[in-house]
């Protein structure tokens, strides 16, 4: 089988970190073309300023990869499936829940693949974990994902605006392993936001889940080193912990799985597949518990927060 031909949408920083060494390392994908608002070029492949451009310019494209952020991803994508494209989506697919169920029946009815990217699921520790919580009953959840913003989204401003998820954007991730590793679905009951006094998303947010002791604490305001654990006790007495973000397992205090994340290899292997089968795959839950976050949210107001600390009033 050829390579599939595939485009990206947005050049910013994921595109640059994991998307085009990754898609060069993977025979079953040749890049090429890129499209990027800032006029930036990847290597000999054409570039052009727009979406729209590169879709016309280069009609035997099979594929395009949105790496934009989530506020203009539904209109891009949509374009893509109307031009006959196979779409994959980064983290989160869209700015909406209604968005991304609008994308999904566009590509049943241009049947075209539609792939919903969730990056921490690509770990091993997380498959394994997964694989031992399968016929467990789990009564225990913490979920500790704290890191510092100024380091993670130096100078990003679309974080903080309406749409732009704010401590959900890294959130999101541990709501993807949750969703993946948890046996039975999480309720969402309780959810408390705390926004900073100039900006239109939350810097931190705590979730309480339906169950005895479910709880995520999420926190961009995190001095030193970032943390991004899932603890998990289940009723037959286990305790299993997912550190480093997805990348080892421990149980009962023993690792048992730690291998380098490899998650955007494991990402373009699974477009491959689906390609291959002319099959979607469509994701929604992580997503569906941010929306509910939002929907249940008490938001609580605090200091302000800028880039420059030297702005922020002192202590
Ligand atoms: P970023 O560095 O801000 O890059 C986003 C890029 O999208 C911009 O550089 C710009 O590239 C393009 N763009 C911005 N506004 C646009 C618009 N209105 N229309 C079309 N293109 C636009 O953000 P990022 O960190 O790469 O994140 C992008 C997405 O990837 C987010 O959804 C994020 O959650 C996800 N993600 C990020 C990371 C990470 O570590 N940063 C990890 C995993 C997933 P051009 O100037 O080239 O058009």
């Amino acid at each position: 089988m050829a390579a599939h031909r595939i485009g990206i949408v947005g050049l910013g920083k994921i595109a640059q970190d994991q998307h085009l060494p990754v898609i060069a390392a993977n025979p079953a994908f040749e890049l090429a073309a890129v499209s990027s608002t800032r006029g930036l070029g990847a290597g000999e492949v054409p570039s052009f300023r727009t979406a729209g451009e590169m879709l016309a310019a280069v009609p035997d494209l099979d594929a395009v990869a949105i790496c934009t952020p989530p506020q203009v991803r539904y209109e891009l994508a949509r374009e893509a499936l109307l031009a006959g494209k196979h779409v994959l989506l980064e983290k989160p697919p869209a700015a909406t829940i209604s968005e991304l169920a609008h994308l999904q029946t566009l590509a049943e009815r241009t049947g075209r693949v539609l792939f919903t990217t969730w990056h921490s699921q690509y770990n091993a520790a997380v498959e394994e974990c997964a694989r031992r919580l399968a016929d467990q009953t789990v009564t225990r959840l913490f979920v500790d994902w704290k890191e510092d913003v100024r380091k993670w989204h130096p100078g990003q401003k679309w974080i903080w605006e309406a749409g732009g998820f704010g401590v959900f954007d890294p959130g999101i991730n541990a709501l993807s392993i949750v969703t993946r590793i948890l046996p039975q679905p999480a309720f969402l009951r309780r959810a408390d936001l705390f926004f900073p006094a100039n900006r239109d998303a939350p810097i931190a947010a705590t979730l309480t889940f339906d169950g005895p002791d479910l709880r995520a604490e999420f926190d961009w305001r995190q001095d030193g080193g970032e943390v991004w654990e899932i603890a998990v006790g289940t009723a037959s007495g286990q305790s299993l912990k997912l550190a480093a973000g997805g990348v080892r397992l421990e149980v009962d205090g023993e690792v048992v799985v730690e291998e380098p994340s490899a998650e955007y290899a494991g990402i373009y292997r699974r477009f491959d597949e689906l390609l291959r089968r002319g099959q979607s795959l469509v994701d929604p839950a992580p997503f569906w518990l941010v929306a509910e976050a939002f929907m249940l949210g008490r938001r609580i107001e605090v200091e302000a927060f800028h880039y420059d600390a030297r702005l922020a009033p002192s202590r």
